[in-house]
């Protein structure tokens, strides 16, 4: 395989929840590091719950690490004025990177109101992001320099089966996509899902619908049912029963080797697919995603040295 064709590698990361769990995390961070991952995004808390812990470890990554991380941002709960500002954090910080949005409504079953003087689509979270860099390039000829060595990019959600938490069917989903896209998006990221098809699925409507941009399969390592389940309630995305069947062992060790195993499997099917490359929800776990890119022949050799 040529470094051109070597698939795209990426992790999902939460901030710490806590100042103890901080130290935990970084030991996470360090071992994805040495599976050279093309880039690492870090959430962001329903209404900017974590704004500051997100904004904290990705300056750190920029830091002391060697990985390009991307800051998600939502509109809950903000107005315009103070996502200009946590935009602006962010880019002094050097971030460069960011998935951008609308976010989920702070408490299940909500509802989703917009901020009476903020934003009510990711769409337009782009937009805005596309203004805020213009306008700092416009200020300062340094600026403009330096972004064009180092561009903007803005990664969006993109959902397989349609976006059940929002209500929304797949048809939607992909006209939100085309608005991201014609808003400034460079590529997606998909909600999990847990066979081929639906990605594979999504991916030739979107492209039949005029979507161009990458489209980049969220993976989650099917390890823990626990977790799964978790994920369902948060997502509306049922895990399969026969893949929670599967994983019905008292067994940790077999466990971990069928999740590890399945998820490989998954991984390898929307690579043959066309997929171009994975994003691992790591839920700050490297053990399972590291297994499944070993598993899937897609860790670097240095790394497997480590393992
Ligand atoms: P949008 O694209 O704005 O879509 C939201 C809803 O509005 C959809 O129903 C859509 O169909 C509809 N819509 C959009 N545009 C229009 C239009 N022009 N006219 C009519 N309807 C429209 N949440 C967090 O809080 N923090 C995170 O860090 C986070 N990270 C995530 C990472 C990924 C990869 C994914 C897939 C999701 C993540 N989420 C996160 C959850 C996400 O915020 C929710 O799924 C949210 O409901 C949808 O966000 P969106 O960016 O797709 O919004």
């Amino acid at each position: 395989m040529t470094a051109v064709d070597r698939p795209t590698v990426s992790f999902e990361l939460f901030p710490p929840r806590d100042p103890h769990s901080a130290p935990r995390l970084w030991e996470t961070v360090r071992r994805l590091e040495a599976a050279e991952p093309d880039f690492v995004s870090v959430t962001y808390g329903a209404s900017g719950s974590t704004r500051r812990t997100t904004r904290t470890l990705v300056a750190r990554m920029l830091r002391e690490t060697s990985l390009t991380p991307i800051a998600h941002l939502t509109c809950v709960a903000t107005s315009r004025e103070e996502i200009r500002v946590v935009v602006g954090e962010f880019l002094d910080a050097g971030v460069r990177s960011f998935l951008a949005l609308r976010g989920d409504p702070p408490a299940p079953g909500a509802g989703w109101h917009a901020h009476p003087e903020g934003l009510r689509t990711a769409a337009e979270l782009v937009t805005l992001l596309r203004q805020i860099e213009a306008r700092r390039c416009a200020q300062s000829p340094s600026q403009a320099v330096r972004a064009t060595v180092h561009p903007l990019s803005i990664a969006v959600a993109a959902f397989p089966r349609g976006n059940h938490g929002a209500g929304s069917t797949r048809e939607e989903d992909i006209q939100a996509l085309l608005d991201k896209q014609a808003a400034g998006a460079n590529f997606a990221i998909t909600q999990v899902f847990y066979d081929a098809p639906s990605y594979l699925e999504l991916v030739a409507a979107a492209r039949a619908a005029g979507v161009s941009i990458p489209i980049v399969p969220g993976i989650i390592p099917t390890t823990d049912p626990a977790r799964l389940v978790r994920v369902a309630e948060l997502t509306g995305v049922p895990v399969p029963s026969e893949l929670l069947a599967a994983l019905d062992t008292a067994d940790a060790a077999t466990r971990h080797a069928t999740g590890v195993r399945r998820t490989a499997q998954l991984v390898e099917a929307v690579l043959a697919g066309g997929a171009p490359g994975v994003h691992l929800y790591t839920f700050n776990r490297h053990e399972a995603a590291l297994d499944v890119l070993d598993a899937a022949g897609l860790l670097p050799t240095t790394t497997k040295e480590l393992l």
